[in-house]
């Protein structure tokens, strides 16, 4: 198994209404993606979709994949576009049971938002995703 120090937290930053298929397109087709972005997505209902097994490298933070786990949900942007927290409670619960179960084979990983590495622009998950682990985790 990888050695994995980050835990890291996405959201798609797209509507809740996307499907998981046009967003694999979307990296395959238009950033030409060899491999996916994140290893599990959250469905608006709670569904957890497995796009890559732990022990392969995705695509989720740059210079941060051979050491990292990532997990998204569909959402994080509001109608027009801006960054927002809008998980569903279903999505809340998956996402806390997808990242209980990574910590317990991983103790020494540090869970994280995308955001919360240096030099990184972007506000996905667009929550504090450092202090929700810390209520989720510990
Ligand atoms: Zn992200």
């Amino acid at each position: 198994m990888r050695s994995i120090s980050y835990i890291v937290i996405h959201c798609t930053a797209t509507l809740q209404s996307a499907k998981v298929e046009s967003i694999q397109n979307y990296w395959k087709n238009n950033l030409k993606w060899k491999s996916p972005g994140y290893h599990k997505i959250i469905e608006p209902n709670g569904t957890v979709r497995t796009l890559a097994p732990d022990a392969a490298v995705c695509n989720g933070v740059k210079g941060h994949n051979s050491h990292s786990l990532h997990v998204s949900y569909i959402g994080g942007i509001d109608a027009k576009g801006n960054a927002k927290d809008n998980r569903t409670p279903q999505q809340k619960a998956a996402m806390e049971r997808v990242v209980r179960e990574w910590k317990r084979q991983h103790p020494q990983a540090v869970v994280q938002g995308h955001r919360d590495f240096a030099g990184v622009a972007k506000a996905c998950p667009s929550f504090d995703a450092i202090a929700w682990a810390k209520e989720v985790c510990l």
